[in-house]
């Protein structure tokens, strides 16, 4: 029978979770819910040095935003807990020393400013230093030390250990997305497992707890690759490689220009956001990162986005609930080239979601942003519906509701128009603007106030006879209401943006802005 499939999301906490983590989390939550498994969150905070306060309530606030939280985590507890590294570092010291005496690692003894110093010797003749297989024999360590100065470090507590590995060897392993992989122990070092204040390394940390929490699937980021031969050693060293998960490296998320992976400055650079919400460093007010929330994106919006950076369904579908995600998504689907992070694209996701989304949500969606707006008149949510039934298809974020349709909640800005569609405005209307056509405005104000149920359908009938009473055109009539009561030539149909704002805010629109054209055809 196949092992319940155990998935773990693994950040550090180091500041502002990146986007490309927040894909790792999905791809993780994914598969966990189409195969009936496990998402499990787990804290790597083994470098203290790197912990930044609220990182993991930021990291928890943006899974529970996007709806991806998990089942066994840091706040939730579960059967294989801590779930924090920290809060679990007296086991991985057993697992350190049992490598020693299989004679799978070693103390080493050489200190930090030795260390620093071969570094620079090695600069200097243009190569570089590694602690391998080709260096430790000449190195300080219990490979090459008497019994009595090993017993005297390990007494006054001064070493770390090392990882042993053997000389020139390949290693092969298959990874779900990156197929056959093979590395060479000439290429790898003998990396740290335990640090020097007893803290186990990101590596050894990491398989202990993979294999204590029984994960079966390790999905993570490209960049996680070079250590993957280091950590099958570490399972074979430790007995374990029967039950070793499979892995899974998913592909770097490229810069909006496809040159290079996107990193956390590409987000100020392009003045886009990089991160999933909002946050400031508090030990450095200069980090700041900008979130998709704040920027005002639909958590469904930013996982469909999220979800298609890398992989891709069997067919042309673009948009995915969440549900119809965990369905589709399969990991050999999971291309191996770098997905480039496409601003544009995740907009459009927001438009589509903002489309389909009933009026009585965005409703109570936009409502906030209309209160902050402080317009004087105050609306409803029924009104809100109506706002967001005509400007739905015209906006890509709820926040601009109130922006952009800013004219259903005040009278238009004349000047502003002015501003905006200056020429376009004189061409149009000021050219045949005279005291006829004023005459004959008047009589439309007073036409259309007399309608009786003051609807889009009536309106339309009465302007449609007035102007076949008077001869006027559709274009001379139209364009010439439109900016009266929204001071745009874009916007929603006239007749039902008249409908909505209603008939006592519509005629002071347009005896406002016939007597702005006046005004200005005199001036002139
Ligand atoms: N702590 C690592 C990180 O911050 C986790 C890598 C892994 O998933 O093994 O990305």
């Amino acid at each position: 029978m196949q092992k319940p499939v155990r998935v773990r999301f693994a950040p550090s906490p180091t500041g502002a979770l990146h986007i490309g983590g927040v894909r790792t989390a999905l791809y993780n939550y994914l598969l966990a819910k189409k195969t009936g498994g496990t998402f499990i969150l787990r804290i790597e905070d083994t470098d203290q040095t790197r912990f930044v306060p609220g990182a993991e309530e930021y990291i928890m606030e943006a899974l529970n935003w996007l709806g991806i939280s998990p089942e066994e985590g840091i706040f939730e507890g579960g059967p294989y807990g801590p779930y924090r590294q920290s809060d679990r570092k007296p086991m991985y010291r057993e697992f350190a020393e049992q490598l020693v005496k299989k004679g799978y690692a070693y103390y080493s003894f050489d200190t930090a400013e030795e260390l620093d110093t071969l570094r620079k010797q090695y600069e200097a003749e243009g190569k570089t230093f590694k602690y391998d297989t080709s260096t430790r024999l000449l190195l300080n360590n219990s490979l090459t030390q008497t019994e009595s100065v090993v017993n005297k470090h390990l007494a006054e507590g001064s070493y770390v250990i090392r990882i042993k590995l053997p000389v020139d060897e390949q290693i092969h392993f298959t990874d779900l997305i990156r197929e056959d992989v093979t590395y060479s122990t000439h290429d790898l070092d003998d990396k740290v497992m335990l640090k020097g204040d007893g803290m186990p390394t990101y590596h050894l940390a990491n398989v202990v707890d993979d294999y204590h929490m029984k994960i079966t699937h390790v999905i993570r980021g490209e960049e996680w690759l070079p250590s993957t031969p280091l950590h099958i050693y570490l399972y074979r060293f430790l007995g374990w490689e029967e039950s070793m998960p499979v892995f899974a490296h998913l592909p770097l998320i490229l810069r909006p220009d496809g040159k290079g992976k996107l990193s956390k400055r590409d987000g100020a650079k392009f003045g886009i956001p990089v991160f999933p919400l909002n946050f400031v460093n508090p030990n450095n007010i200069e980090d700041k990162a900008l979130g998709f929330r704040e920027w005002g994106f639909e958590p469904d919006a930013v996982l469909n986005f999220l979800a298609l950076l890398g992989w891709h369904p069997s067919d042309e579908q673009e948009i995915f609930s969440l549900d119809q995600l965990v369905a589709s998504f399969d990991l050999s689907r999971v291309s191996k080239s770098g997905a480039r992070f496409d601003f544009d694209k995740a907009r459009w996701f927001n438009q589509q979601y903002i489309m389909s989304m009933p009026n009585s949500e965005l409703a109570i969606k936009m409502k906030p942003y209309v209160d902050t707006a402080n317009f004087e008149e105050t609306t409803g949510l029924k009104y809100l519906e109506g706002v967001a039934a005509l400007m739905k298809e015209r906006v890509e974020f709820v926040n601009e509701f109130p922006v952009k349709g800013y004219y259903f909640f005040k009278a238009p800005d004349y000047k502003l128009m002015m501003d905006n569609e200056g020429k376009d405005f004189e061409k149009k209307v000021l050219k045949n603007w005279d005291a006829a056509r004023n005459e004959l405005f008047v009589r439309l104000i007073e036409k259309t106030e007399s309608v009786n149920e003051y609807n889009a359908v009536n309106l339309q009938q009465t302007v449609e006879l007035f102007i076949n009473e008077t001869g006027l055109k559709f274009g001379d009539v139209l364009p010439l209401m439109r900016l009266a009561l929204s001071g745009t030539m874009k916007g929603p149909g006239v007749f039902e943006m008249m409908e909505l704002i209603g008939k006592d805010y519509v005629k002071p629109r347009f005896i406002a802005f016939f007597g702005f054209c006046n005004s200005f055809s005199l001036n002139n």
